[in-house]
C-alpha cells in the first residue's frame, strides 16, 4: 500500500483528503504543522507528500527546502489561490507539482497518481533500469531479463537495445544505430542494424511473444511504450 503524508494545518481540509485517499486504498499520515510534517518524514517512509505552503512552527516552503536535502520524494504543494510566487519559490525549491486551494479532490487524485509514477520511474533511473513491456534492461550489470527471466545478448545486441530503450518513442534512423553502435568509422554491410535487430527479435520477441522493436519502413526502428 503506498504511504502518502499530508502535512496541512486546516484540519478539516487535511480530513477530507485522508477519507478520500484512503477510500481510495493509500495509507494515510497526516501532520498539522511543518515541524511535526518534517518529524514524520524523517521518522518514516512515504511514497508521496502533500505539502501546505502556509504552515505554523515551519512553513511549507522551509519543509520542502530540507526535505529536498535528503530525498526526491514526489511532493506536491497545497497553495493559497492566487500565492503566484509562493508557486515559483516551490516549484523552484524541488516540488513536481502544485494544487491551488479550493480544489476538485479528482484533480488532486489524478495529480497523486502522476507523481506515484514520477517516483517509480525515478526509482528506474537510480538503479539504471530501462524497461519496455515485459522486459527489463539494467545498464549497470549489462542484464537484459523478460518476465525475470535472464536473456544473454551479444555486446552489439546489448548496445543496440540499451540505444533503442534509451531514446524511446523516437524512430531511430539506420545511420543514426551505425554511427553510434558501430561507430562512425564503420565500413561493414549497411544492413548490419537489420541483421541485429533480427537477433534481438529472434531471443527477446518470438521466445516470450513480445513485439517490442517496431520497424518503420525506410526510416529506421523504434521502441514505443504500450499505448
Ligand atoms: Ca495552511
Amino acid at each position: 500500500m503506498e504511504k502518502i503524508l499530508i502535512i496541512e494545518d486546516e484540519e478539516k481540509l487535511a480530513r477530507f483528503i485522508e477519507l478520500e485517499l484512503e477510500h481510495e486504498g493509500y495509507e494515510v499520515f497526516k501532520a498539522v504543522d511543518g515541524r511535526e510534517g518534517l518529524a514524520l518524514f524523517e521518522a518514516s517512509s512515504f511514497d508521496l507528500i502533500l505539502l501546505d505552503i502556509m504552515l505554523p512552527a515551519l512553513n511549507g516552503i522551509e519543509v520542502l527546502r530540507r526535505i529536498r536535502q535528503a530525498s526526491d520524494i514526489p511532493v506536491i504543494l497545497l497553495t493559497a489561490r492566487d500565492a503566484v510566487v509562493d508557486k515559483v519559490t516551490g516549484l523552484d525549491g524541488g516540488a513536481d507539482d502544485y494544487i491551488t486551494k479550493p480544489f476538485a479532490i479528482e484533480e488532486l487524485l489524478a495529480r497523486i497518481r502522476v507523481g506515484l509514477r514520477k517516483n517509480i520511474s525515478n526509482n528506474d533511473k537510480a538503479n539504471n533500469i530501462l524497461d519496455a513491456d515485459r522486459l527489463r534492461l539494467n545498464s549497470a550489470s549489462r542484464e537484459v531479463k523478460v518476465d525475470g527471466q535472464l536473456v544473454e545478448l551479444t555486446r552489439k545486441e546489448f548496445d543496440l537495445l540499451e540505444f533503442l530503450l534509451q531514446n524511446k518513442n523516437i524512430v531511430m534512423e539506420r545511420t543514426t544505430l551505425l554511427d553510434r553502435i558501430w561507430g562512425f568509422d564503420y565500413v561493414g554491410e549497411t544492413n548490419s542494424v537489420d541483421v541485429y535487430v533480427r537477433y534481438l527479435r529472434s531471443k527477446l520477441e518470438e521466445p516470450f511473444g513480445l513485439n517490442l522493436i517496431k520497424t518503420v519502413r525506410g526510416v529506421g526502428y523504434v521502441i514505443r511504450d504500450e499505448e
